[in-house]
């Protein structure tokens, strides 16, 4: 090591401690990297590999970015899953006795960035900590750097369980302990996500965690520690972690809400066509962050879901007040953010005028919610901590239109502090304080041609011509400079002018910084109250969206009540209606009462199954948000979680086979289901032989009929299944109808009782334009498989039927005393013979055989 330069030494010290990071040293004007990180460095950023002289070792490999364009490359790297450790020159470089002094400023991992285009202001943008407490039990805890939000919970079940919460939302960053990191290290790389360990250390973080049980507590210190570790910043506006039982919420799994396209689409890509596209009218970053977690975690109690439901009754009810609050609302920024930087401590003049704004807007929105009529808008505004000595603060303290940095000036307002108001006055005022000193002086001597001039070397001066130097009054004129015909002079009131002039402007640029961060330093003691005014106005947000949409859409208020009972009358898929080009949403029932609760859903291709099954289950999800939902009545029962299975996210990205991904997502539902959830089944078996997969289908049913017993939406192509009615008393078949017009099949999308009753296969060929050829062929095979049909039953029949059957073959297969047997048997009375003479028949004919 003692063969590198003193500099290259330095940088391998503080390499060492971040081994699992780019570190991104500063030498002036750039961010160096060196050694294997300049190397993949190079690769990913694109940008080009050098070397640099690193002592009698030779040459090191070498990359670097200037530092103000640093950003977009630090976020490169974060956003594909790195960790970059910033190292900044820590003293003067010119007062600097050897190498400069460098130390680790800041550790920005994919969990921690808070800034940047990967951040988007609808988004949350979690970090979290798991661990297990229990065997099947994880305690789970997450963080979003940003606005500080902090929540745990307790997971019942295993790392995949933790994963699929991982998902579902969106976490990049997991902090783990050893046992952890080995057990769910493929899986994390498989979804890319980091997995970080932090060390114990015995150290608790009280203040945050002690609303949490006793064995959670530690792992959300940990996350604190790291994040702590990492950050290296004020942190004071991180909220206390909040403790929610999973089982308060409505459980949707992470597949269930990618195929329920909640979020995201199946297809990936913008989030056109997903319920939360239809969803957001939000006017605020907050209110759709809010959005989300409400569509995250749909509630489960009762009471809370009607409070929610009747402040958007309300709202709906009131046009005007709802256009009023959200022209209000859209001035208002996103206070959790800003909360977030008075705590880091980054907040810029503009930041500050933004929250100045957006408080001014609270107390007119206050007084509205307060003048309602209705008593639970009244609560929402009472509610409301308007948090007014912030915006007075601000109101004096910040200019109107400060820019955005904080160091050139502008931000401080006039009348705030009386220095900074000499200062600038001197500042401003210096040139004609100057003006006025030359015409003073000019009377007191008696010289008409006196001037006063500046140059950089002497700074001010008072000139005078050679036929003048008798007038000048020596006690008072300081000589600075002799020219050929004239004398520079300065007197003791310009000197002290002079300073003042001069540093005026540099010095009320340091002052007014120093009285922006004294402010903010105040204004940290009112983090947690703007915070909780954020959590009231994104709630308000997102009430008036609810009302918004479910007056545009004809959403109605749902009905819940204690049974088990489901009924949609009339119900849409929201979505679906919305992207439909002119035609017209066919509105179909679903009416599962607890003794038939289980339905089989037969019906073409294309006809709308799987939209039938996926509307019931959206209303299911809006009505616990407390939204309206799209029928024209809705009664409905509380459902605990919600399962799906449908079809389209073949996962083959996961290098999984279609079928398997259907197998694993069914025992997910099968295993965590209770007869409180809801689950939906799309085409079970179908990615597998008939037979295979009609027996799975069939197995399956069996299985939730007898030992769930939940809500539960079945479809299928295989026409057999429907006779499982017969056998399951709970199962009731329904069909999608459609019909032919002209040898073409026309489809209706209405949801009608009892199964369907032929294939519209080669008619969906046949509309997909297949060759006239194959759809001709295809007619043939089905005639012919359908007569075929036609006979199987009956062979399988009783055995009455097979021995009629038997009489007309060449070979009767009966003996002699077979056939009197059955002849005694068909003639037999049974409803007037006796037990015991009936037993004495029996005995008599096995006598015979
Ligand atoms: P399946 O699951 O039976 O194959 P889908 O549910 O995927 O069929 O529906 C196919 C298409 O039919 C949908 O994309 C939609 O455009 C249309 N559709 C489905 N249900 C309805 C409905 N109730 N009213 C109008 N169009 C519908």
């Amino acid at each position: 090591m003692t063969t590198y330069t003193p500099m290259m030494q330095q940088y391998l010290m503080i390499k060492e401690d971040y081994k699992d990071a780019f570190l991104f040293f500063r030498l002036g004007d750039f961010y160096e990297l060196f050694f294997e990180d300049a190397e993949r460095a190079s690769q990913l950023l694109e940008i080009t590999l050098t070397s640099r002289d690193g002592g009698s070792k030779g040459r090191i490999p070498m990359c670097g970015v200037p530092h103000h364009s640093a950003k977009n490359y630090i976020e490169t790297l974060v956003s594909k899953g790195y960790k970059v450790a910033i190292c900044e020159q820590t003293e003067d470089p010119k007062v600097a006795k050897g190498v400069v002094r460098r130390e680790v400023v800041q550790l920005i991992t994919p969990g921690t960035i808070t800034e940047g285009k990967t951040i988007d202001g609808k988004t949350n943008h979690f970090i979290g900590a798991a661990e297990y407490v229990a065997e099947q039990q994880i305690a789970f805890v997450i963080l979003d750097i940003s606005t500080g939000e902090a929540t745990a919970t307790i997971i019942e079940g295993d790392i995949k369980t933790l994963f699929q919460q991982l998902q579902s939302y969106a976490i990049r960053e997991l902090i783990v302990g050893e046992a952890m990191h080995l057990e769910a290290a493929e899986m994390a790389q498989a979804l890319n996500i980091v997995l970080s360990i932090e060390h114990d250390e015995m150290q608790q973080t009280q203040q945050f965690t002690s609303d949490l049980p006793p064995n959670v507590q530690p792992i959300a210190s940990r996350l604190l520690r790291y994040i702590e570790r990492t950050q290296m910043r004020s942190l004071s506006h991180i909220q206390p972690f909040r403790f929610t039982e999973m089982n308060h919420y409505l459980s949707i799994d992470a597949n269930s809400k990618r195929n329920l396209e909640l979020m995201q689409s199946i297809r990936g890509g913008d989030q056109k066509g997903t319920l939360l596209w239809l969803l957001d009218e939000t006017v605020t970053a907050m209110g759709g962050r809010k959005l989300k977690q409400w569509l995250h975690q749909p509630l489960v109690q009762r009471t809370k879901i009607e409070q929610r439901l009747t402040i958007v009754e309300h709202l709906l009810e009131d046009f005007f007040v709802r256009e009023e609050l959200r022209e209000r609302l859209k001035q208002v920024y996103d206070l959790e953010r800003l909360a977030g930087r008075v705590a880091f401590g980054n907040v810029g003049g503009r930041d500050l005028a933004q929250l100045r704004e957006s408080l001014r807007q609270v107390p007119a929105i206050r007084e509205q919610l307060l003048a309602s009529k209705s008593e639970p808008l009244r609560q929402l505004g009472e509610a409301f901590d308007i948090c007014e000595e912030v915006e007075q603060l601000l109101a004096v303290a910040i200019t109107d239109h400060p820019p955005i940095t904080i160091k050139e000036g502008d931000v401080i307002r006039d009348g705030y502090h009386d220095k900074l108001d000499e200062l600038r006055y001197a500042a401003r005022n210096g040139k004609d304080w100057i003006a006025q000193l030359e015409q003073k002086e000019r009377e007191l001597t008696g010289i008409k041609n006196l001037k006063i001039g500046y140059n950089r070397i002497f700074g001010y001066y008072i000139e005078i011509t050679k036929s003048n130097f008798g007038n000048v009054d020596l006690t008072r004129y300081e000589r600075k400079q002799t020219l050929a015909n004239a004398e520079r002079y300065i007197t003791q009131e310009l000197k002290e002018k002079e300073a003042l002039i001069l540093n005026a402007e540099e010095q009320s640029l340091a002052l007014e910084y120093d009285l922006f961060v004294a402010l903010r330093e105040e204004l940290k003691a009112y983090i947690p109250r703007v915070q909780a005014l954020a959590s009231e106005i994104s709630e308000l947000d997102v009430f008036i969206s609810f009302a918004s949409i479910s007056e545009k859409y004809h959403f109605t208020r749902p009905i819940f009540h204690d049974g088990r009972d489901l009924t949609i009358k009339e119900g849409r898929h929201p979505v679906v209606e919305k992207m439909l080009n002119k035609q017209l949403y066919v509105p179909n029932d679903c009416i599962l009462p607890s003794d038939r609760n289980m339905m089989l859903i037969t019906g073409p291709n294309m006809s709308g199954k799987s939209t039938y099954m996926r509307q019931v289950a959206i209303t299911v999800i809006l009505a616990q948000m407390g939204c309206y939902v799209p029928a024209k009545e809705a009664s409905l029962p509380i459902t605990d979680q919600i399962f799906t299975r449908i079809g389209a996210a073949d996962d083959l990205a996961a290098g999984q086979s279609t079928f398997m991904v259907e197998m694993l997502e069914s025992q997910y539902a099968i295993t965590h289901a209770t007869k409180n959830s809801l689950l939906l089944f799309d085409e079970i078996g179908r990615g597998t032989s008939t037979y295979d997969g009609m027996s799975l289908a069939q197995a399956m049913m069996e299985y939730i009929h007898q030992e769930i017993g939940a809500n539960t939406l079945f479809s299928t192509h295989y026409h057999e299944l429907t006779e499982l009615e017969h056998d399951l008393a709970r199962l009731q078949n329904v069909h999608v109808s459609a019909t032919e017009r002209d040898g073409k099949v026309v489809f209706l999308h209405k949801v009608k009782t009892g199964a369907a009753d032929k294939s519209y296969g080669v008619h969906v060929a046949e509309l997909a334009e297949m060759p006239e050829p194959i759809i001709e062929r295809a007619r043939v095979l089905l005639t012919q498989f359908e007569a075929q049909e036609a006979v199987k039953p009956v062979q399988e029949k009783s055995s009455i039927v097979a021995e009629q059957l038997s009489l007309f073959t060449d070979q009767p297969s009966l003996s002699k005393e077979e056939q009197e047997v059955l002849e005694v048997l068909q003639k037999a009375n049974i409803m007037g013979t006796t037990p015991l003479q009936a037993m004495t028949l029996l005995h008599e004919l096995q006598q015979k055989l």
